[in-house]
């Protein structure tokens, strides 16, 4: 088998036992990527390639295999969204306003995993603009496309991300995920994408689209490698005061489900649901059951609310945060006469159609007109579904449904019909109103062989149990 399609705890044996050099392995990666560029139709995974940086990078780690101070993770390259900051390396966030900007400082989790580990950096990956969308079809970098067909989209907003692992152009990546955008292209791809608990990874250099959701996380080809890469990221961080203090647990490759109690939400099994993913979670639930987990149907009625809760929530805080990409601190700046013509030239040039729009929504929503009506009542509606995500846990350990209500679209299909384009995460959406941790965990093909995706949602703080269902659903289809 190619060293490019080995999962990351194969590749960490192979590096230890010097089978292999992290020089190789990277160069590599770097010759594929090259490879990928030349093809009629790229993926178009990176915005920004390091080929300088990753194999010095592989260099160091080298020497760090010699000397034996290394980690499971040294020597293993990374592939990073563009929208996390990596010091002296261009961060465009795949928008025309950061054209020419670079970053002054590495985020806290570029800190752990480059610096103190030593993976090597391969890249900055391709995104829909700050983060906004399902499809990495509002990139300023221009659109990915999903490995599996080309003609389809990867998802997004990680989209560089999941394709990236789908075509062997990195081992492991780093994606956000505000309303699904780490386990949407997962699922499209064909990989394993994990959103963390709110505060359990640092956010510190990463820009920020809707605070309240935004979390960064891995898309894997497995569940082991999630795990690997999710403990040496999570943990307190001064830099970042959401992070919380709780002590990071010991993942184990436990898939003993004996016992564990598993809800199906009925609000998973629309209708808008396509027949073949509800037949194919159904199947892998029943499997489950077997091996000793006890199935019972549960009911999140709010969940039916949150992709309204969200698109009120995130605009919200989207307009806000990106309030600070004015023309004059970072990147592109459209000089004209008086100052706040500079703004607003800056910005009508530089962000593209989807971001004006969250920007316009979520400054009307914040006004004080319309605060009360919308803003308030959708924190209202958050917390009784909080509420009801409590309840629930209270009888259950794990939420079991979906990823998607699909799989993969083609390119062009939702991308002037924003209503279908936001609905594609009805299902992602909640995990992070709530802060829940959640993993989409693939599950074979539809008959247009289109990967599809399985969601495990967990209590928050609770990574162990959610890693031991996704060894367990993983473990049905190796
Ligand atoms: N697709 C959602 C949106 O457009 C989620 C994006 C994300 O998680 N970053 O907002």
């Amino acid at each position: 088998m190619s060293l490019i399609t080995k999962k990351i705890h194969e590749l960490s044996t192979m590096l230890s036992s010097k089978a292999i050099s992290s020089v190789e392995l990277t160069q590599a990666y770097l010759d594929n990527i090259k490879q990928d560029d030349n093809h009629t139709t790229p993926i178009n995974a990176y915005i920004t390639v390091t080929p300088e940086l990753a194999l010095e990078g592989a260099k160091q780690a080298d020497t760090r295999i010699q000397n034996n101070t290394h980690t499971s993770l040294t020597g293993i390259p990374l592939g990073v969204k563009d929208l996390i900051n990596v010091k002296d390396i261009p961060m465009t966030c795949a928008s025309k306003i950061l054209t020419g900007y670079i970053s002054s400082y590495d985020a806290t989790v570029i800190q752990k995993l480059i610096r103190n580990e030593g993976m090597p950096h391969l890249g900055k990956l391709n995104l829909d603009e700050f983060a906004m969308g399902s499809s990495n079809e509002t990139s300023y970098y221009g659109i990915v496309r999903n490995p599996h067909h080309r003609e389809f989209s990867p998802g997004g907003s990680s989209g560089g991300s999941a394709a990236a692992i789908a075509a062997n152009l990195a081992p492991i990546t780093l994606g956000t995920d505000t309303g699904g955008s780490i386990r949407q292209p997962a699922a499209f791809c064909g990989c394993v994408g994990f959103k963390p608990t709110y505060g359990r990874v640092s956010r510190y250099g990463a820009t920020a689209f809707a605070s309240s959701l935004d979390q960064i996380g891995p898309i894997s080809k497995c569940v082991t490698d999630a795990s690997m890469i999710y403990q040496a990221m999570a943990g307190y961080d001064p830099k970042d005061s959401t992070t919380s203090s709780n002590t990071v647990e010991t993942i184990t490759n436990s898939k003993d489900i004996k016992g564990l109690k598993i809800g199906l939400p009925k609000e998973f099994f629309v209708d808008s649901l396509d027949s073949e993913i509800k037949e194919q979670i159904l199947n892998t639930a029943k499997e489950l059951e077997k091996q000793g987990a006890i199935l019972s149907e549960v009911s999140i009625p709010f969940m039916k609310h949150a992709p309204a809760i969200y698109y009120i929530i995130a605009p919200a805080e989207a307009s806000a945060n990106l309030e600070r990409f004015d023309g004059i601190r970072y990147g592109n700046r459209e000089v004209a006469d008086i100052l706040s013509e500079t703004y607003i030239k800056s910005r009508t040039e530089g962000f593209g159609p989807e971001v004006k729009r969250r920007i316009i929504l979520g400054t009307f929503i914040l006004s004080s007109e319309s605060y009360d009506s919308y803003f308030k009542k959708a924190q209202q509606v958050r917390s009784v579904l909080i509420e009801e995500y409590n309840n629930v846990f209270n009888s259950v350990d794990l939420l079991l449904g979906p990823t998607t209500p699909t799989p993969a679209f083609k390119i062009n299909e939702k991308i002037n019909d924003p209503v279908s384009m936001y609905l594609n995460d009805i299902f992602t959406i909640s995990a992070n109103l709530v802060g829940t941790p959640a993993i989409s965990i693939p599950i074979g093909m539809s008959q247009s062989q289109l990967p599809i995706g399985l969601q495990l949602t967990a209590r928050c703080f609770n990574e162990t149990t959610l890693f031991k269902g996704a060894h367990a659903v993983e473990s049905l289809f190796l």
